[in-house]
């Protein structure tokens, strides 16, 4: 039955979940760190001890398995415990492709750490097909990493034609798809092969919770190893903040939508305004990766875009420090706006224009949104 119920449904009753105790439509926590073994020296109910799989982490995973189309699903302590395992699951050595622009932490981890756990990774233009296929290495590159929509700047990676050719060359596709989440893009249905989250941001939409996941096309040798680095190198989701993120995403498509909707109208409106060089957002006709965008991406264009201030980084970052209904801070899918410099979290290196701020559109009044950010722009 399960599988016939519309995404909207399997979020909204959390996969119609109901306690088969006490017969409450909202699952209880399950804090306890380790169950009962049956007589005859069985584990019949599946639990064991609570670092390889707890009750509230595995009802989490079972609706995001679903909005995926996965056939396994993974929650992990954080997004970047999620994406890191993804990586430390592929055979080694292993050559990764990556984008030139995509979380910039993630990114870091790629450039300066992984090559001690046998990963090297070529950083491409993501956006550009022609280029990752010039950077695959047949042979030798296991994964190329896609994030789409791509932090800071938005740029859009065509997941469908990628995966082709990843695959032609024996390797295998992973998508970042924390800004675009399963309510406006599905990359497994595109050809992916392991999709990630940082369920820090919409999934959970509230700001209150750090958790990571990965979606899997198959239960395959790769979804083995990383359960087992999950379960041993300890990157687990505590049962709080697994009952926390199943709340949080039983209102997901409201959300996303919402501010989907809110972040095309802040989009159109500061494409006219003269104290913006650029407006960064895939959404807007003359974007760049707009019609890739249109393809992929069903219902919405996600709730994140970037403004470029005219008058450079200080006037950028006085933009930042008037602002009133938006709050100064990193991180975004919450439901609250967030507004921030993001070469200054970057730092050295970066490629983020130093020009550049980072919207995340939540659910307030977009009037509220525009009028603050109008008054800020000074
Ligand atoms: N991927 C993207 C696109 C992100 O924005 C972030 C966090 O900002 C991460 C991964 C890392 O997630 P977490 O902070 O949950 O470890």
């Amino acid at each position: 039955m399960a599988d016939k119920l519309s995404p909207e449904t399997i979020t909204a009753q959390a996969g119609g979940l109901i306690d088969d105790t006490s017969g409450a439509i909202v699952p209880p926590i399950q804090t306890a760190t380790t169950y009962i073994r049956d007589p005859d020296n069985q584990y019949r109910r599946g639990f064991v001890y609570g670092r390889p799989d707890t009750p509230n982490v595995r009802q989490a995973e079972s609706v995001l398995q679903q909005l995926e189309g996965a056939q396994a699903c993974m929650l992990l302590g954080s997004g970047m415990a999620a994406a890191t395992t993804a990586f430390l699951a592929l055979e080694r050595p292993a050559h990764i492709v990556a984008p030139e622009v995509m979380y910039w932490a993630l990114k870091k981890w790629l450039a300066d750490d992984a090559r001690t756990f046998g990963i090297e990774a070529t950083f491409v233009d993501a956006t550009s097909v022609e280029a990752i296929q010039k950077a695959i290495r047949p042979g030798h590159t296991r994964m190329v990493w896609l994030e789409t929509p791509a932090n800071p700047t938005w740029g859009v990676s065509d997941i469908a034609a990628i995966a082709g050719i990843a695959h032609q060359a024996g390797a295998i596709l992973g998508v970042d798809s924390t800004s675009a989440t399963p309510v406006l893009t599905r990359p497994l249905t595109l050809g992916a092969d392991i999709v990630m989250h940082s369920a820090t941001k919409y999934l959970n939409g509230h700001s209150d919770v750090l958790a990571g996941a990965l979606a899997f096309a198959r239960k395959d040798a790769i979804f083995e190893r990383a359960a087992r680095h999950r379960a041993n190198l300890g990157a687990v989701l505590a049962p709080f903040e697994a009952y926390l993120l199943l709340r949080g995403m039983r209102t997901l498509h409201v959300r996303v939508r919402h501010a989907a909707a809110s972040a095309l109208t802040l989009a159109r409106h500061f494409a006219q305004d003269p104290r913006i060089v650029e407006v960064l957002y895939p959404g807007l006709q003359s974007d760049p990766g707009h019609a890739v965008a249109a393809r992929q991406m069903q219902g919405g264009f996600g709730g994140m875009l970037s403004v470029r201030v005219k008058g450079g980084e200080q006037a950028a970052i006085r933009t930042a420090a008037n602002v009133k209904v938006w709050k100064r801070a990193t991180s975004l899918g919450g439901v609250e706006s967030l507004i921030e410099h993001r070469a200054s979290v970057e730092g050295p290196g970066t490629p983020c224009p130093a020009d550049l701020l980072r919207l995340s559109v939540g659910l307030e009044a977009p009037a509220d949104l525009i009028a603050d950010l109008e008054q800020a722009l000074g």
